[in-house]
């Protein structure tokens, strides 16, 4: 398979764009926004202002150590879990994708400018080796860093095409970007960022003010729109599993299956991580599973409400039994049941 530079469609850097012929679809490598495939046919997608964040927000970075086998794709949800499981079985052809659609991407977009200005100070804290340390960003980075929209938006869907993306001037988007560094200089979150504006980019280094925010944050469950759900994963539960995704989304919320965001041979940082990000867990008892119970118990720890769900009939386990539990006959009454329980106990 051969590679060629070509413009990132979704950020203009210059990306490894391969042909994958076998899920006609095409293969990008980008600096900013990480490994990803587009399916022929789902272009929409690529229109739309939110994805170049949340890409470079949630990037799976390729680079020279070929040790990361996740990507974000278009492919449909069916065949991202078959490859899922065939990769977790040894079968490394096809890597670990991770689906990607319209709702996803615009579930997990901040709602609120607070909540970019959220977003934004963490992501720079994250990136800071050392404390007061400056990061550095290009051009390209830093549209995506402040959720600058590259792309004009389209009012007519019927005019979406594939062939005609409608960029944005340089200029206006860089001009906005500036409203936003503006901004969180003013707010005292970042120091002074004079270089800026230059081919090369900026570098921008959290005050102490902005590292007491960041703080905040973190400790702060009001804070994200992030839920985990804990729960079994496999064929078996793939109804399941779309039902409380529903449910959480219909609530405002986006939820989180470790199984999509697990790096490997890192399960339980990454898996701490979600759950002390997340600003409460969902969780299946259906399956007995030991996981589902383990990482329940983690949730309390760290204080974060659990929102207990069970097939109706299954016995639970002592413990837990007794706390308020939706109970469910099949999956397709769990989305109305999930959405008024959150909105009934986490808003
Ligand atoms: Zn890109």
């Amino acid at each position: 398979m051969s590679s060629e530079l070509k413009d990132c469609p979704v950020c203009r850097s210059k990306a490894s764009c391969f042909p994958e012929f076998q899920h006609n679809s095409v293969f990008y490598d980008c600096p900013v926004c990480g490994k990803f495939e587009f399916t022929l046919n789902e272009f929409r997608i690529q229109h739309n202002n939110h994805l170049a964040p949340y890409l470079y927000y949630n990037r799976f970075l390729g680079g020279l150590s070929h040790t990361e086998y996740r990507y974000h794709t278009t492919m449909d949800k069916e065949t991202c879990d078959t490859y899922k499981k065939n990769f977790n079985n040894g079968d490394i052809t096809n890597g670990h994708p991770v689906h990607m659609d319209e709702d996803i991407v615009n579930n997990w977009y901040p709602k609120s400018f607070s909540e970019r200005i959220d977003s934004i100070l963490l992501r720079v804290s994250s990136l800071a080796k050392h404390i007061g340390h400056p990061v550095k960003f290009n051009n390209q980075e830093m549209l995506s860093l402040l959720f600058i929209d590259r792309k004009e938006v389209m009012d007519n869907p019927a005019f979406i095409s594939k062939d005609v993306p409608k960029w944005r001037e340089d200029k206006d988007c860089l001009s906005e970007a500036d409203y936003m560094l503006d901004y969180l200089k003013e707010s005292g979150y970042i120091k002074d960022y004079l270089q800026l504006r230059s081919e090369t980019g900026a570098e921008l280094t959290l005050t102490p003010k902005g590292y007491a925010r960041v703080d905040e944050l973190q400790r702060n469950t009001s804070y994200g729109r992030n839920v985990l759900v804990a729960m079994k994963f496999g064929e078996d539960t793939l109804k399941l599993r779309e039902a409380i995704r529903k449910g959480v989304d219909n609530a405002g919320y986006y939820a989180v299956f470790i199984d999509e965001v697990e790096h490997i041979g890192f399960i339980t940082p990454e898996l701490l991580k979600h759950i002390r990000d997340s600003k409460f867990v969902v969780v299946d008892l259906t399956h007995q599973n030991n996981g589902a119970y383990f990482e329940e118990g983690y949730a309390m720890g760290f204080g974060k409400p659990v929102i207990q769900l069970c097939k109706d009939g299954v016995k639970l386990h002592f413990d837990i039994a007794q706390k308020n539990t939706i109970m469910w006959k099949t999956e397709d009454d769990i989305p109305t049941k999930l959405t008024n329980r959150i909105k009934a106990t986490i808003d």
